[in-house]
């Protein structure tokens, strides 16, 4: 019998990739020079997608429409903000992605861009690196630090939880804001965000992307955060309005803040670049081999 057709967006872990190529015909959409022509020669084959953030790639109505023989869609990634769920659901296509097994190394790497953003770490490694600490001295002190600071989670899902019970076991009180209070979690909540901002220090955004969440963290949000205030980015690029963040960090709105994740990504704004007060990951949240 022959295999079912795959259609693979991007690159995939071998681990991944290995038993799909074993069980599935792959069409691999970055290995050709022509993604188009792919796409067109294999519309009446594909019965599944492959697909995950990283690949930049959107299975939106568009896409979803040129195969009329796809039953899933699978995302290597946790949320499936990139997949048009509604077009998917009309033609009972399943949609799938991967919750939970990312959840502590998120939360890790959340942590970790924490301190290096309010630590200024990263820019301490390279005051080393770069020959300045026996040339012109120590690297300064920094104005930023996680004592006596509030931390204030924008979502209070499965990683949210997990950054927060890491946070609390640093002693830091902790405040969240969501659509809808958590059962069982000890922290006050706010269902008003600008209120939220206002009260705390520190603001972690881990919330799923897509329209309910796009541009949540505006210039009004920013603004109540205050002079004193960071932002640490990881839940999706779209969830902050990133021309109000280039502006807020210009203007010494906020203190500094944090992104593993951008409004486009891999090619994401240059302007990002020449700010002193920002710490950026290459979207390397979950990105261990385990
Ligand atoms: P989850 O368990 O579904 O938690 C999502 C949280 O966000 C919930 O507290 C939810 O509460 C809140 N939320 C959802 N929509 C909201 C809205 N419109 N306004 C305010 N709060 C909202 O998901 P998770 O497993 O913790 O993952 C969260 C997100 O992390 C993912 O969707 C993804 O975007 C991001 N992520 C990033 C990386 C990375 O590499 N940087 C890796 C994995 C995941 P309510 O429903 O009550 O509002």
């Amino acid at each position: 019998m022959s295999k079912p057709h795959l259609l693979m967006t991007g690159p995939m872990m071998p681990a991944i990739a290995d038993p799909l190529e074993a069980a599935f015909t792959v069409h691999h959409l970055d290995q050709v020079p022509d993604a188009e022509a792919l796409l067109k020669a294999q519309a009446g084959t594909i019965e599944a997608i492959c697909t995950g953030g990283h690949t930049g790639v959107k299975t939106d109505a568009a896409m979803i429409g040129r195969f009329p023989k796809l039953r899933v869609i699978a995302n290597f990634g946790v949320g499936y903000d990139s997949i048009d769920t509604v077009s998917a659901a009309k033609r009972g296509i399943i949609v799938t992605n991967t919750p939970d097994v990312l959840t502590e190394e998120v939360a890790d790497t959340a942590i970790g861009l924490m301190l290096m953003t309010v630590r200024e770490l990263d820019k301490a490694a390279h005051w080393l690196r770069d020959g300045n600490w026996a040339k012109h001295g120590d690297y300064r002190l920094t104005p930023g630090s996680l004592r006596d600071r509030t931390l204030g989670m924008v979502g209070m899902g499965r990683i949210g939880q997990a950054i927060a019970t890491r946070a609390a076991a640093f002693g830091m009180p902790i405040a969240y804001f969501s659509r809808s209070k958590k059962q069982g979690v000890p922290y006050p909540y706010y269902s008003d965000l600008i209120e939220m901002a206002k009260n705390v220090d520190i603001m972690m955004i881990i919330t799923p992307g897509g329209p309910s969440t796009k541009n949540m963290i505006n210039a009004d949000v920013l603004k109540a955060l205050g002079p004193q205030g960071v932002v640490i980015n990881m839940a999706r690029g779209s969830v902050i309005d990133e021309a109000a963040l280039i502006a807020a960090l210009k203007s010494k709105t906020i203190m500094s803040a944090g992104l593993d994740v951008f409004a486009s990504e891999p090619n994401f704004n240059q302007e990002l670049l020449k700010l002193g007060n920002l710490t950026m990951l290459p979207h390397v949240g979950s990105a261990s081999v385990h």
